[in-house]
């Protein structure tokens, strides 16, 4: 009857111990990625907001540690695989092959209200009320780099530019500034199957975040 019971059990226990939403470092799985958690600098947009002026805005994110739901990790992992094998793109040569370099992941949710605090504009941050699925582990913002430099590819802007040329819809950019925003929007809805935010081109979330738990713990 033991024998039984731990026969049907060990399936739970085992998800339970491996499942999707579990957080993880994406270094863990993904050798080569880069992390740059800007919100635990002073780097970052929130900066260039007019109405904040000179405001003295906290470091919002204690340690550069990023985290993503297991979900999401291997989605990227598939992505960077992928990227690892270019060797030339719009003109450019890649000896070592482009990556991935990480600006956010996983935030706790207590840095969410103080963004709505501070910018409570829903096109570019998440009511805290329902929360961002960043809250829940489940989003991504990434850039493009050249693995052989560690030098980011040219985009439309930088990170949380909270402009509509971040948009994937602005075309009026030159065209190799298209084509390596496009080469990501495609390695990552194609290669890793994530979902994109139209307003966002740096963000990008795996299918069924919405359903993982709402986190407000900081990294250490
Ligand atoms: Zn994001």
């Amino acid at each position: 009857m033991k024998k039984v019971l731990l026969f049907i059990l060990l399936p739970v226990l085992i998800y339970g111990q491996v499942g999707d939403d579990e957080l993880v470092n994406p270094k863990d799985i993904i050798y080569d990625i880069v992390m740059d958690l800007r919100y635990s600098t002073p780097d970052h947009s929130f900066l260039n907001i007019p109405q904040i002026g000179e405001m003295e805005l906290p470091k919002f994110y204690t340690a550069n540690e990023g985290l993503v739901v297991l979900k999401l990790a291997n989605a990227l992992k598939l992505a960077q695989d992928s990227l690892r094998n270019i060797r030339n793109f719009n003109g450019n040569s890649y000896p070592a092959g482009i990556g991935i370099k990480i600006w956010d992941g996983y935030r706790p949710r207590a840095v969410q209200y103080l963004f709505w605090e501070i910018f409570p504009n829903s096109t570019y941050i998440a009511n805290p009320s329902s929360g961002s699925l960043h809250n829940r582990g489940g989003a991504v913002d990434l850039t493009l780099i050249d693995l052989a430099t560690g030098e980011e590819l040219d985009m439309p802007t930088a990170f949380d530019d909270f402009s509509p040329q971040a948009a994937h819809g602005y075309s009026s950019l030159p065209q190799n500034v298209i084509n390596n925003r496009e080469l990501l929007r495609s390695i990552m809805v194609n290669v890793a199957g994530l979902n994109i935010y139209s307003s966002e081109w740096w963000h990008y979330s795996v299918p069924g975040a919405s359903t993982y738990p709402l986190m407000d713990f900081q990294m250490k």
